[in-house]
């Protein structure tokens, strides 16, 4: 080797030369693996732009409320935008700061959740509140070790309010940010079992070096996710990050994630004892513990994978079939000329707070009784 030409025309001995390629070579490399970093910018520049407004949303470079952060978050768990926005805003209505909604009872709480489902998040949402008012002033901690402590507060919603209330790097990754992920590298790895590997590109987006507004940056994560990184039919052609995206160079990127195939669920059956007496109907606030906890409902048989031995006065077609999480319920109501403990007014039932297993066998019996 005979050297090579540096700016200034001298030439450099060939150890020399190999020091400066080599060094050459570390800076490409460098470059190569700031893919985040650009990827970072591109989606804050999208941002800028194209952000949802949502109703527990601050705008780009306006401060957050982190009250309205929490409480979207929790709702937002298993749940739908769509479904949420309207529950969202009568909760800041009826409860404008986490102070109001701490000194609720906690059956308006639970009332005002039905429909929502998992209710458990109402009961620890109102846990919570009571925990922020009382031992932090009203004021919502920012670190996530300190909020994984509040009730109801896990490894997610504690990333999500550390990154979206308070501006601070963390991985935060919801099922629109596993996707985009997912298609970004493209994860063969099936869903659940990537999730390790998808935290672990996670990392590099979140947290590594030259974070720049963390909040928006997740947050326009999530928008890509919602608005153009869709399930079905992504609209890649006007992604910001497509000259990133591994799946764009493939035929079809909406195949990632893939995903392990269904199990099929149980199916339980119960027998729902619908009390009338009066024009009034006999409900019962269900065990603080176990599905439905705290709610109201109809009294039920235990809820058994057996099918339920039918008799009296009992009608196949005004039977319901619900399905939860992991297994699905059909009830079978049964009707009896009796009184019980709680008994309401058939005008209350629409707005007794209901949850949407009962609402819908109520619904599918009011009109024959
Ligand atoms: S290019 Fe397509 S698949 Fe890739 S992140 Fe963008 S929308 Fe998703």
């Amino acid at each position: 080797m005979e050297g090579i030409i540096v700016p200034n025309g001298a030439v450099l001995k060939p150890r020399l030369s190999k020091v400066i390629l080599s060094l050459s070579f570390f800076a490409m490399s460098v470059a190569k693996n700031d893919t985040p970093s650009l990827i970072r910018e591109a989606m804050l520049n999208w941002y800028d732009r194209h952000a949802r407004v949502l109703p527990w949303r601050a705008r780009p470079f306006e401060k957050p409320d982190p009250y309205h952060v929490w409480l979207s978050e929790v709702m937002l768990q298993q749940t739908t935008v769509g479904a949420v926005k309207s529950y969202f805003e009568k909760f800041v209505t009826l409860w404008p700061s986490v102070h109001d909604l701490a000194d609720a009872a906690q059956e308006t709480v639970m009332k005002e959740w039905a429909g929502l489902g998992y209710y458990s998040r109402a009961r620890n949402l109102h846990k919570c509140a009571r925990v922020v008012a009382e031992k932090y002033d009203g004021v919502f901690p920012s670190d996530i070790k300190t909020l994984k402590l509040l009730p109801g507060i896990g490894d997610y919603t504690a990333a999500a309010i550390a990154s979206i209330a308070f501006d601070r790097p963390a991985i935060v990754i919801d099922g629109n940010i596993e996707r985009v992920i997912s298609r970004l590298y493209i994860i063969d790895t099936p869903l659940p079992d990537s999730k390790r590997i998808i935290r672990n590109y996670a990392e590099h987006l979140f947290v590594g070096e030259n974070q720049n507004r963390p909040s928006c940056f997740a947050q326009s994560l999530m928008d890509l996710g919602a608005t153009i990184c869709t399930p079905r039919s992504p609209k890649c052609m006007i992604c910001p990050i497509n000259q990133y995206c591994k799946a764009y160079k493939t035929a079809d990127p909406s195949i990632y994630p893939f995903k392990k195939p269904k199990k099929k669920i149980p199916e339980k059956h119960a027998i729902a004892i619908i009390y009338i007496h009066n024009d009034k109907i006999g409900i019962e606030t269900r065990p603080e513990k176990g599905m439905l906890g705290g709610m109201i409902g109809f009294p039920t048989t235990e809820w058994v994978e057996v099918d339920v031995p039918l008799t009296g006065e009992y009608k196949e077609s005004l039977k319901i079939r619900h399905v939860f999480t992991h297994f699905a319920l059909t009830l079978y109501p049964l009707f009896l000329s009796d009184e019980t403990d709680m008994m309401i007014g058939k005008d209350e039932m629409d707005t007794a707070g209901l949850p949407t297993l009962f609402k819908k066998l109520w619904n599918m019996i009011k009109s024959e009784i």
